[in-house]
């Protein structure tokens, strides 16, 4: 909850700060373990323990600062202050729990027997506003099978593909379906990012014990975006031998990443090829029929049924993900009632014209990070970390190079995508390459087969080829 003396201020740099930051993050940081402060030219983030505030301060300064200078006018001096009255909140779960969507078995105290509880939080997405088509049939069916077996044939189950094709959709409505289908299993969706978060806290805070038992009392284990725990050893270590206790008790696992299991890299070698003994299925990008359907129930889910040659139209031109079709169709909804008519084609081809990209430009991170890994000889979560051999910082440049070339995304979001680096490493990166291309130079990487060097331009243009730029 943020309160503050300046409470439309709050409310701008708030809504400001969760579409810079995304509404999953700003839940879990600063829903209920952090609040704003407005002065007159600065902003203070009075937070529940110096954790949370070094961890607000590392990751968020910058969205704030630039969050409050948007509604304040000017960017403001930004401060810290722990505030005991937070607290409060922390020691009732904080920042361990609320990222938790936790269903079912609970842990009652001091270890007595688990107790059956009813879903404390319904998560967003359902499985009847899911389509399904050619590119997510495969997904679909997997998970319609763990929600008729709950302990299915296809376990663990491993999804995988770029983003914003559905994961996560299909994830969380396997989770609401099985609260309506099977009330009495428990089943506990976190994702990546969450579980690393709690467990520093758990290790900080002393209660790695109880984090360990949370984890270890579900029938259903659900990991969104579980590569976000490959490279941090101290979770890696933690997560395997969460997984060893749900494995062992023949309990059902699924996870969802934007690679393959052998991609991410980091995971010990004995458990990606556990990851891989069960399913691994691969969402692709939705081909035009599916697009059509989605144009068409998203529509339908404003209350609008738009007519068939604006689908078309919008369909063919946007090859994107998911997300960028539903902005679309928002988009083609509010052209609509600002103008006070119904959509017509002359909308449609407008904002097919701005939401659509030319077809190189519809890659994915991961994919471009797997041509470039591939290329190098090196692994994708060696480009995410931090290490600064020159054949990883050149990969890590290329690939941010390309990210920033072949997709639409910002500094900000190639740096998330990442490993979670800052935006101005990201610019620094592609200013680099981009230099060395202008400038002709060659560059050098130690390969399988020895030191190689060739010109930045050629080296590109063959990843580029790996990549289908030039089909
Ligand atoms: P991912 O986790 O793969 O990045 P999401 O599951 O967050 O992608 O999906 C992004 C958006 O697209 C969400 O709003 C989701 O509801 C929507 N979406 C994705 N695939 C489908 C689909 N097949 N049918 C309907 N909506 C979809
Ligand atoms: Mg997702």
């Amino acid at each position: 909850m943020v309160v503050s003396t300046v409470p439309q201020t709050i409310d701008r740099i708030e809504k400001n700060l969760e579409e810079r930051i995304g509404s999953r993050r700003f839940q879990l940081w600063f829903n209920n373990s952090a609040r704003l402060v407005v002065g007159e030219q600065s902003l203070c983030v009075e937070v529940a323990n110096n954790f949370v505030g070094g961890w607000i301060e590392n990751n968020f300064s910058d969205h704030l600062r630039q969050a409050a200078g948007a509604a304040m006018g000017k960017e403001p001096l930004l401060t810290f202050r722990v505030n005991p009255a937070l607290v409060a909140d922390e020691a009732d779960g904080g920042v361990a729990r609320d990222g938790l969507h936790l269903s079912g078995r609970e842990e009652s105290p001091r270890g007595a027997a688990p107790v059956r509880r009813a879903p404390k939080r319904k998560l967003r997405y359902t499985l009847d506003k899911f389509v399904v088509g050619d590119s997510n049939r495969l997904a679909y069916n997997a998970i319609r099978s763990v929600l008729k077996n709950v302990i299915s044939r296809f376990n663990p189950l491993f999804i995988h593909g770029g983003c914003g094709l559905g994961k996560t959709h299909l994830l969380q409505g396997l989770c609401n379906a099985m609260s309506q289908e099977h009330p009495e299993v428990g089943w506990h969706y976190v994702s990546g990012e969450e579980f690393t978060n709690q467990f520093i806290v758990a290790v900080r805070g002393g209660s790695l014990d109880a984090f360990r038992r949370q984890y270890r009392n579900v029938d259903v284990l659900v990991i969104d975006d579980v590569h976000f725990i490959s490279d941090k050893r101290a979770t890696r270590e933690e997560f395997l031998h969460t997984y060893n206790a749900i494995d062992a008790a023949g309990k059902q696992v699924i996870m969802a990443s934007d690679a393959h299991p052998r991609q991410i890299g980091d995971f010990q070698e004995s458990l990606v090829s556990r990851f891989i003994s069960g399913m691994v299925v691969e969402i692709d990008m939705p081909d035009y029929e599916t697009r059509k359907s989605i144009i068409e129930m998203r529509s339908a889910d404003h209350g609008c049924m738009l007519p068939q040659p604006v689908i078309d139209v919008t369909a063919r031109r946007l090859e994107g993900n998911v997300r960028e079709i539903e902005g679309a169709v928002l988009k083609l909804l509010a052209y609509s009632s600002i103008c006070d008519e119904p959509v017509n084609m002359q909308m449609a081809e407008k904002v097919a014209c701005e939401c659509a990209r030319p077809v190189t430009v519809t890659l994915q991170v991961g994919k471009i990070e797997c041509c470039v890994a591939d290329y190098f000889g090196v692994k994708v979560t060696d480009i995410r970390m931090s290490k600064r051999t020159r054949t990883i910082a050149l990969s890590r440049g290329v690939a941010m190079y390309l990210a920033r070339k072949h997709t639409a995304m910002s500094f900000p979001e190639i740096g998330r995508a990442m490993g979670n680096k800052n935006h101005s490493t990201v610019i620094l990166a592609c200013k680099r390459i981009d230099k060395t291309l202008t400038s002709g130079q060659e560059v050098t990487w130690d390969g399988e087969s020895g030191r190689n060097s060739l010109q930045l331009v050629d080296v590109i243009a063959e990843i580029e080829q790996a990549m289908g730029c030039n089909d």
